[in-house]
């Protein structure tokens, strides 16, 4: 039997290492990446079309007026959203879908789809998160500091999410979240289709 797509976000703290987490579970090939929107500037490294697709915040207005966006969020002085139209197709062709994005987004997506499955990463404790943040040298202390802070709020959130995982070992976390997708498919509301043919087979045994 074929396999409904899975929407997946991986949300938590800026810090808790998201992103490897991610690199790791698409290394796998069994998942869909959703390819950001960001008004923020692209990194040393970072490709246009690649880690994120780098708009104006001029373009990334027009997204949201034209509804472009499945949801979007201003982090930190950025805008970041998701493409609606790749998600979408992704998920009608039977691919889960993962969505990297920070904790308010999450929570819309939750709104807007419930069966969407939601996982919060966060680091084992957060003097460790503030190390993260600090030794990955990306932003500067200001940055951090407002990252943090922004930390503090979506601890409020936590318990808003489906799971909580928290990466001490990226192997054994990694391992984690693939369990979790595995198991995200067989909740009922991914069995409509088993629903509908015991329906009809107890129809047809006359029952
Ligand atoms: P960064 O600037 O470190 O790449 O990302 C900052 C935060 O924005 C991270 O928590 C990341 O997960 C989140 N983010 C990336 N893309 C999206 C998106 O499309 N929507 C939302 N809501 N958050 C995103």
């Amino acid at each position: 039997m074929s396999r409904h797509g899975l929407l997946v976000i991986i949300s938590g703290f800026s810090g808790a290492g998201k992103g490897t987490i991610v690199n790791n579970l698409m290394k796998t090939g069994k998942y869909r990446l959703s390819i950001s929107a960001t008004t923020r500037s692209p990194r040393e490294g970072e490709q246009d079309g690649r880690e994120y697709f780098f708009i104006s915040r001029k373009d990334f207005q027009q997204g949201i007026m034209e509804n472009r966006f499945l949801e979007w969020a201003e982090f930190s002085g950025n805008f970041y959203g998701t493409p609606r139209e790749y998600v979408m197709e992704q998920i009608k062709e039977g691919c889960d879908v993962i969505l990297e994005i920070e904790p308010q987004g999450a929570l819309q997506v939750k709104r807007k789809f419930p069966e969407a499955g939601l996982i919060f990463l966060t680091a084992p404790s957060m003097s460790i998160l503030k190390e993260r943040l600090t030794g990955r040298g990306t932003e500067t202390e200001e940055q951090v500091a407002r990252r943090l802070s922004q930390a503090r709020r979506e601890i409020e959130k936590m318990h808003e999410y489906d799971y909580i995982v928290v990466n001490e070992d990226v192997a054994e976390c990694t391992d984690k979240v693939e369990q979790i997708i595995e198991v995200m498919h067989e909740r009922s509301c991914q069995k409509q289709d088993l629903i509908s043919r015991f329906r009809e087979e107890a129809k047809l045994m006359n029952l």
